[in-house]
């Protein structure tokens, strides 16, 4: 073999055409292990898995026979120590006076393969972190989508807790608090139209008496009583609270004086005449309509003024404020 051809930066392997090995240069008997009688005479297949033979005999030799050229075949070759050398292997047929030899190349593919085995390592990796990224999106959009349902209970409490807060336990009727607020906003409504409206305060005529005689809890039954008379008597519009004790408010929007004497006479009515279980029960009622001099709270002072005149006045009555100025 040509000196040159024998150090060559591959392994150079002839074989005939059954495969025994006839030369191998010293670049491949180096890396491999072996001495050139470790391997001359020998089948090319003796040092193959079986795996690599059965790849040998499907590709190798079906393509030497047809085209006289193989070329980029991957092939593992096992050294002395019977440990697997993959090889890139590029064949060609050769015939010289009827004799026929197979010249192999050998490029060893071992740096190739550790940098594709680090390549699918790092494949592995990032689909291990894109995995990780996908988990922690999932658990993410979990957690979001809870405190949505979260949120909306909080704002469903509130809604309740506020209703609560402006509702008065025993009748059901809106607060003070409520009262107090509406009348403010009333007010302000008044300063951007005028449109007259009136402020009623109803106090239930010697209820103590009612206690008195038919206990606390007929007591309560008549205040629940009334308050049912007095929503049932109202527009939508307009506010009914109880005021404390055995005293309710009503705001009165677009009632002016004589509007609103009327309907306050309309509802003292209404109670003298309904039958209650403690016998009779009247109200005595005051009346204010509101003016550019007033605030919320001359108003309401002026609607007790007027009640304080009817219970005065032998109760079961109806005052406007303005009577009583005449
Ligand atoms: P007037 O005609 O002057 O209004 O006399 P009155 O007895 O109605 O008024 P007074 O202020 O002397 O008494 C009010 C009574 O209302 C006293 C109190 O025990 C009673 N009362 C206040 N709140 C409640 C309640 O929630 N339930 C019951 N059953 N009684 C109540
Ligand atoms: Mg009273
Ligand atoms: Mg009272």
């Amino acid at each position: 073999m040509d000196e040159r051809l024998k150090y060559a930066p591959c392994g150079y392997v002839s074989i005939t055409h059954e495969g025994i090995v006839i030369d191998a240069n010293h670049t491949f008997l180096d890396k491999m292990g072996y001495q050139l009688e470790d391997l001359v005479q020998k089948h090319i297949e003796s040092i193959m898995s079986t795996a690599n033979k059965l790849i040998f005999h499907s590709y190798f030799y079906p393509f030497i026979n047809l085209n006289g050229l193989v070329e980029e075949l991957f092939i593992s070759l096992k050294d002395s120590k019977g440990q697997p050398i993959p090889y890139i292997l590029n064949g060609r047929r050769y015939e010289n006076a009827g004799v026929e030899i197979i010249d192999c190349v050998l490029v060893q593919m071992g740096k190739r393969i550790d940098y594709e085995r680090e390549l699918r390592s790092a494949k592995k990796q990032i689909e291990e972190a894109y995995w990780e990224k996908d988990q922690a999106l999932t658990k993410l959009q979990q957690i979001h989508a809870e405190i949505e349902r979260k949120q909306a209970e909080l704002m469903e409490i509130n809604k309740i807790l506020v209703e609560l807060s402006n509702t008065d336990k025993l009748t059901g009727l809106k607060n003070r608090r409520y009262f107090q607020e509406k009348l403010e906003e009333q007010i302000v409504q008044y300063g951007n139209t005028h449109e007259p409206f009136s402020v009623c305060i109803v106090d239930i005529d010697h209820f103590k008496k009612v206690n008195d005689t038919w206990g606390h809890q007929t007591g309560d039954d008549v205040l629940e009583k009334l308050a049912e008379r007095l929503t049932s008597q109202s527009r939508k519009t307009d506010i009914v609270a109880r005021y404390g004790g055995e005293e309710f408010v009503l705001i009165w929007p677009n009632q002016d004086i004589a509007e609103s004497k009327a309907n306050a006479e309309k509802l003292r009515q209404t109670v003298a005449e309904s039958t209650w279980q403690t016998g009779s029960i009247t109200v005595s009622i005051g009346i204010a309509t509101f003016t550019e001099a007033d605030s919320d709270a001359t108003v309401l002072k002026k609607a007790d003024q007027a009640l304080y005149a009817s219970k005065e006045n032998c109760r079961n009555r109806v005052t406007h404020i303005m009577d009583l100025n005449q």
